[in-house]
């Protein structure tokens, strides 16, 4: 699966830049830089739904307070872009949205731009102290580490891999279920996250035997794909896989409803209102359309 909504990238993140000193004094004082500010880690976004870029003499702060707070994201040949994480720099009439809202909807160049400042911010503000001694610890390589001083050491962002699978069965059914903090009718595919000292395939055969009961033969898995997914850490690597049984038992509390769909029985359900397939900016939309053969309209599909 290409193209995946939030996996799409077409800026180079420059890391070379990261540890030059000079780096953000000569970003700030250039006209071709962009700076996308965060808010709450949420992204501006404008009505045509893009990101609203600003250059650095637009924000009233100085080069010290902007270069605590900035995240240097990339630079093509037209733009640096940086992204500030600072609650007080205000924008008028502008609106801030989650990147999960308006991510399929984004171009390439800002949705790349806007995961990794999603990412790196969420990170950011999750660990502002060094977990070896308590002490708070500071920005540095152009955002991309933090650094303890009582420690000498240097902190890199985490990223948490998660699986997530399409299930068949031999007669081409796919198994969808519904978590049980989610409302009735909303179902997906499978998913967890890789336990430590785990294979991401060992996981995909774990998980799917605690949700459902069900067994995956682990010779039938296919690697689909992978995409970002910053709420908060996660990184989904998705697979399909044949199943080598059919009866759902629920062995875990995690699951309320576990269940088989034919594309028909999926169709009609959706037709129906009685099914909410998820939002097409996760991988799980695309991991069912892939099955389903055709696209999925819209319709069917929750926010
Ligand atoms: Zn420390």
């Amino acid at each position: 699966m290409s193209n995946l909504p939030l996996a799409r990238f077409t800026v180079e993140r420059v890391a070379e830049l990261r540890s030059n000193p000079d780096w953000f004094e000569k970003a700030w004082n250039s006209d071709s830089t962009r700076v996308l500010i965060l808010h709450e880690l949420k992204i501006p976004v404008s009505n045509e739904l893009s990101i609203i870029w600003v250059k650095p003499g637009a924000i009233s702060l100085s080069l010290d307070e902007a270069k605590s707070c900035a995240l240097l994201l990339g630079a093509d040949s037209d733009h640096t872009y940086l992204a500030l994480m600072h609650e007080t720099v205000a924008l008028d009439d502008v609106t801030f949205t989650s990147l999960r809202g308006v991510g399929a909807q984004l171009s390439a160049t800002d949705v790349g731009l806007a995961t990794a400042a999603t990412a790196l911010a969420t990170w950011h503000a999750g660990h502002q102290f060094c977990p070896g001694c308590g002490n708070a610890t500071t920005v540095t390589m152009a955002g991309w580490s933090r650094y303890c001083a009582i420690h000498e050491t240097e902190h890199y962002p985490r990223t948490e891999p998660a699986m997530i699978v399409a299930v068949e069965d031999l007669n081409g059914r796919i198994l969808l279920g519904r978590r049980k903090e989610w409302p009735e009718g909303w179902l997906s595919t499978l998913a967890g996250f890789v336990e430590a000292g785990e294979s991401c395939e060992a996981a995909v055969i774990r998980e799917v035997y605690e949700e459902s009961g069900i067994h995956v033969d682990l010779k039938s898995l296919q690697y689909m794909g992978s995409q970002p997914w910053p709420f908060p850490a996660s990184l989904m690597l998705a697979y399909r896989a044949v199943a080598t049984s059919t009866e759902v038992s629920l062995l875990d509390d995690e699951m309320t409803e576990v269940r088989w769909f034919t594309r028909d029985e999926l169709k009609t359900a959706c037709l129906a209102k009685t099914l909410s397939l998820p939002s097409p900016v996760s991988i799980a939309f695309r991991l069912i359309q892939h099955w389903y053969g055709e696209e999925i309209p819209m319709t069917w599909c929750r926010n």
